[in-house]
């Protein structure tokens, strides 16, 4: 599986709803509008498990989840071609992932198997673990990202064998967006 980042730039205009949650640390699940009050606490506790487990170096990050009908405008607003199931903007210190990456839905877990034969709680701790490799390690590489995720979940330890993000400082208006596949 390959995977890819690239930088680009972006307007959001997402707002969020007072569905807030505080999960590991001082780290942030937010639900945007669309998604039910259900659903987004089924939303916020995929996360708060993810971060459990992975127990990453990280703090005063967003998790935002976006309703599947509202994230291809998501892509558009961030520029993000291909549109992927998740990606991070680390000025917003965000990181946007696609609601059905969260809700259990047969039919749209179809559409991720591209992306990953992982499901549920598992293909979730992926797709953060991959991200918070990009943040942990400010890095676009995929492969930097990719081991650190594999660290994070495996490893005992969980570290991402990188240096803790306060050594991260992106330029401004440079976003880091995944791509989970290619
Ligand atoms: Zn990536």
């Amino acid at each position: 599986m390959k995977l890819i980042i690239f930088l680009c730039l972006a307007v959001t205009g997402l707002t969020a709803q007072s569905k807030v949650a505080v999960v590991a640390g001082n780290n942030l699940a937010i639900c945007a509008d669309g998604l039910s009050s259900g659903e987004c606490r089924y939303a916020q506790a995929g996360i708060k498990l993810s971060l459990k487990r992975l127990k990453p170096e990280l703090s005063d990050w967003r998790f935002v989840v976006i309703d599947s009908r509202r994230w291809s405008s998501t892509c558009k607003k961030f520029k993000l071609d291909p549109c992927v199931p998740a990606f991070s903007d680390i000025d917003q210190h965000a990181t946007y992932l696609i609601s059905t990456l969260l809700v259990n839905n047969t039919r749209l877990d179809e559409d991720l198997q591209r992306y990953s034969n992982l499901t549920g709680q598992d293909r979730l701790d992926w797709v953060i673990s991959h991200e918070l490799g990009h943040i942990l390690c400010a890095t676009a590489s995929e492969r930097v990202a990719e081991n650190a995720s594999g660290k994070l979940r495996y490893s005992n330890r969980h570290q991402s064998g990188c240096k803790p993000q306060q050594s991260f400082a992106p330029a401004k208006g440079n976003r880091f967006a995944v791509t989970l596949a290619q």
